[in-house]
């Protein structure tokens, strides 16, 4: 078991930021932690690498429970803090050393994960020098030097560039190959690109625990149209299974399906049957969406 959590509650003062969180991860996946700012997603994590103590409830990282045997768990898991204090006036090199004197790990340690997080053409500047996405490839390179079987990565991706973000994402995912990876984030789009299940946490409770390829063989999909004119909602509404239109923007339509057969193909059909010309069509998982605007309304 990767990861186990049994009703674990945190209170700070007079605010609950968790309430009975249960919930387990037991092999090597990309699970996203989703949920909206203030929902206790990083409150989750610091209890999970025991930088704070539940108020209560038991939790487990490899086996070790995080109540009696910090320093083991410690050991098994690397932790991307969400604002990560990286020493700015430090090398690359120098801080990976540093922290791999506190860890006690070999220094042949500092050049495989330079690699393994694509650092290497920057590893010779100062971190103060590189860009946010270099200085979350340091954060994941220090959170991997003692080769740990469960990565905590809270909002890895929050405030990248589109083209960080993308390299980012790779990163992650290829780590998952292999690793437990355990990560945060308050934007849907980000599970759906990386993540094989997806936790919703909302106001400290966990609402949803489910795999994505369940949440894709739900049995709705949205079909979003850009026709070259304007097209009547009940003339949209005779394609075989729709269920709603919505016309979003000019001559934008999204028509939700109540079907998981692709429908795009009879999107485009009724195009050319009417003898209009489609400006764009685009397809969206409908269940993760709606499921994520429900739970955390
Ligand atoms: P998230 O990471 O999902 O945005 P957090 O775990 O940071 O949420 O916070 C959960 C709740 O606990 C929020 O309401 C937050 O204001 C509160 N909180 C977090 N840390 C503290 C603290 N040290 N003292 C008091 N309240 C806190
Ligand atoms: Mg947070």
């Amino acid at each position: 078991m990767s990861i186990k959590v049994e009703n674990i509650t945190k209170v700070y003062g007079e605010q609950k930021a968790l309430h009975n969180v249960s919930f387990e991860i037991d092999k090597p996946e990309i699970v996203g932690f989703l949920g909206p700012n203030g929902a206790g997603k990083s409150t989750m994590m610091k209890i999970l690498t025991t930088f704070i103590n539940p108020t209560k409830g038991e939790a487990a990282v490899n086996g070790h429970d995080i109540n009696t045997n910090a320093k083991l768990v410690q050991q098994s898991v690397g932790y991307l803090p969400e604002h990560n204090p990286l020493y700015l006036e430090q090398y690359v090199r120098e801080y990976l050393d540093f922290n791999a004197k506190v860890y006690k790990v070999d220094k042949s340690r500092i050049e495989d994960v330079i690699n393994l997080t694509g650092l290497a053409p920057e590893a010779h500047k100062k971190i103060s020098q590189l860009s946010k996405g270099y200085r979350q490839r340091v954060g994941l390179a220090n959170a991997l030097l003692h080769n740990p079987d469960v990565l905590i990565l809270d909002e890895p991706t929050t405030g990248l560039d589109p083209n960080q973000l993308v390299a980012i994402r790779d990163l992650i995912k290829s780590i998952g190959k292999e690793k437990t990876v355990f990560l945060s984030t308050h934007i849907m789009q980000e599970v759906e690109a990386m993540c094989d299940r997806v936790i919703i946490i909302n106001k400290g409770e966990i609402v949803a625990n489910k795999k994505l390829t369940e949440l894709r063989e739900g049995q709705e999909q949205i079909v979003i149209v850009e026709f070259d004119y304007r097209v009547e909602d009940a003339f949209l509404l005779k394609l075989p299974n729709a269920k709603s239109v919505k016309n979003t923007h000019d001559f934008i339509y999204e028509i939700t399906f109540s079907t998981k057969d692709d429908m795009r193909s009879h999107v485009f059909d009724f195009a050319h049957d009417n003898e209009l010309k489609i400006l764009q069509l685009n397809q969206k998982n409908a269940s993760l969406e709606s499921m994520f605007r429900e739970l955390t309304a």
